[in-house]
């Protein structure tokens, strides 16, 4: 038998630990959930839209229950993970209404009396998840894989199964029937088995490229479809006609809420080299301002990172690029998970904290001369997830928009996830789109019927 201990990485203190499924737990748990397939994908659109409505209400209901576990695990600020709960509240709802709709028979018309695709469940489908957004990053899954008659194994990251087990009771309390949702208390060592296990039709992995190479490979050889959201390293483009003061506030946001822990902040601010110095100052004023402390404390707006290892990480990313000739503006210090928001200037593309993804609250600052420059730099990224341009020539910005090598591009807002749009990314970021129609259908047969 084997355990994992969850600890709270503010205090230090275990939480709780958890014995791990057998083997022969895991295998009785995937029959279950194949056997489950077949009625639940039967249900009617309308039961499945009442349940999933219900579970809309039990993260309503008891928010505050699922933020504190949440909270403790990840050392997230206890107002921010209230948010989370609440935005997986209305990704519940928001498949409840639309699922129906945006999976709907699609006539398409051809020398056939009728033909159609049509879109139907693919059956079980595990989902191997990261502990940045414990619960956002498994709803967005869950909430779209059920409502389209898929049925979702969850694989959790190890130092969040407390949420991982919470997650389960939701759909339990919503009175889904048993087995739509499974949570496996395993390590990743026997993902490998789980997706060569026939029940298994499918994966979706949210985490870093290691984790998503190896998993897609194993998928591979089993031809499974998979699904890959992995790391970002965005970059918040500022022109120099862009209004100040609120570009200044959104790059904040974009790089520090989540104690800067989230794969489409924005970690790269790429500035108008004649704003640069003002840009700076305001940034650097209003960055100091955040307060960092107890995750509990409805003040906080920095907590802990989710563990020490990444803490040590992040310092190491910004002393050494400080040793290349960075210039630090603020912040640097560690104190065990505890790390300060933290800027650096002067950052070139062969520093850690340009070419790596930092996943923590640090901020590169590198000059451009012209829009050709920003984008170059911006595209200068293994990664693809999306990019910010804060400009007041919004026609400007909308012709750039092509240039970048994204899944997403926003402009005048930091790149944020939203249940009616696609979310994902190219390049090192993955493949294949969450949330929005495209979402849903990524786990379905489109079935073609010819009638003739
Ligand atoms: P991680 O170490 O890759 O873990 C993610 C999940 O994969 C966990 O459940 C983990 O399980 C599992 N895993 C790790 N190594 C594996 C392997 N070799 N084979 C199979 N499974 C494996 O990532 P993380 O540290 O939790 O999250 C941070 C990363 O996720 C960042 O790069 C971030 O950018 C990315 N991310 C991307 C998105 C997006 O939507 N694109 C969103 C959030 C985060 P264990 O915990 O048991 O190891």
């Amino acid at each position: 038998m084997s355990t994992v201990t969850s600890t709270n990485p503010y205090t230090g203190e275990t939480i709780a630990t958890y014995k791990t499924h057998t083997k022969k737990e895991i295998t009785e748990l995937l029959e279950k959930a194949d056997e489950r397939f077949y009625s639940w994908r039967e249900t009617s659109f309308a039961a499945r839209k009442k349940l999933m409505i219900a579970a809309a209400s039990e993260l309503k209901k008891n928010t505050e229950e699922y933020a504190k576990t949440i909270s403790e695990e990840v050392g997230k600020p206890i107002t921010q993970a209230i948010s989370e709960v609440e935005k997986c509240a209305w990704v519940c709802e928001y498949y409840a209404d639309q699922a129906e709709k945006q999976t709907a028979n699609e006539i398409i018309k051809t020398d056939a009396h009728k033909s159609y695709v049509s879109y139907e469940p693919m059956g079980v489908v595990l989902a191997v998840m990261p502990w940045n957004y414990p619960f956002w990053q498994v709803f967005r899954f869950a909430a779209p894989a059920l409502m389209a008659g898929n049925i979702g194994v969850l694989k959790h990251a190890s130092n969040v199964f407390g949420s991982a087990l919470l997650i389960e009771k939701v759909f339990q309390r919503a009175g889904f029937p048993k087995n739509c949702f499974t949570t496996l208390l395993v390590g990743s060592d026997k993902i490998e088995e789980i997706i060569e296990n026939p029940i298994i039709k499918a994966v979706t992995l949210t985490g870093s490229g290691p984790a998503g190479s190896a998993v897609a490979a194993v998928a591979g050889e089993n031809i499974k479809k998979t699904v890959l959201e992995l790391g970002g390293n965005n970059a918040l483009v500022v022109m120099e006609d862009c209004d100040m003061e609120t570009t200044v506030d959104i790059c904040v946001q974009a790089r520090y809420q989540n104690t800067g822990q989230s794969c489409i902040a924005g970690k790269r601010l790429l500035v108008a080299e004649s704003i640069a110095k003002e840009f700076t100052e305001i940034l650097v004023k209003k960055v100091r301002e955040l307060k960092s402390g107890d995750p509990s404390d409805e003040a906080t707006y920095i907590g802990t990172l989710a563990r020490e290892d990444l803490a040590k990480d992040i310092e190491e990313q910004v002393k050494a690029s400080v040793k290349a000739g960075a210039k630090l503006e603020l912040g640097g210090k560690r104190q065990n998970a505890y790390f300060e928001p933290t800027i650096v200037s002067g950052v070139t593309p062969k520093m850690p904290v340009f070419n790596e993804e930092t996943f923590g609250p640090a901020l590169s600052i590198t000059t451009f001369k012209d829009a050709d420059e920003a984008i170059e730099l911006s595209n200068n990224s293994k990664f693809g997830l999306g990019v910010s341009i804060f400009t007041k020539d919004i026609d400007a910005a909308e012709k750039m928009a092509y240039r970048f090598d994204e899944g997403a591009v926003f402009i005048n807002e930091l790149v944020k996830s939203d249940p009616r749009l696609p979310f994902g990314g190219i390049k090192d970021s993955g493949y294949g789109r969450e949330l929005s129609q495209h979402g849903i259908r990524e786990f379905m047969n489109r079935k073609t019927i010819y009638i003739n």
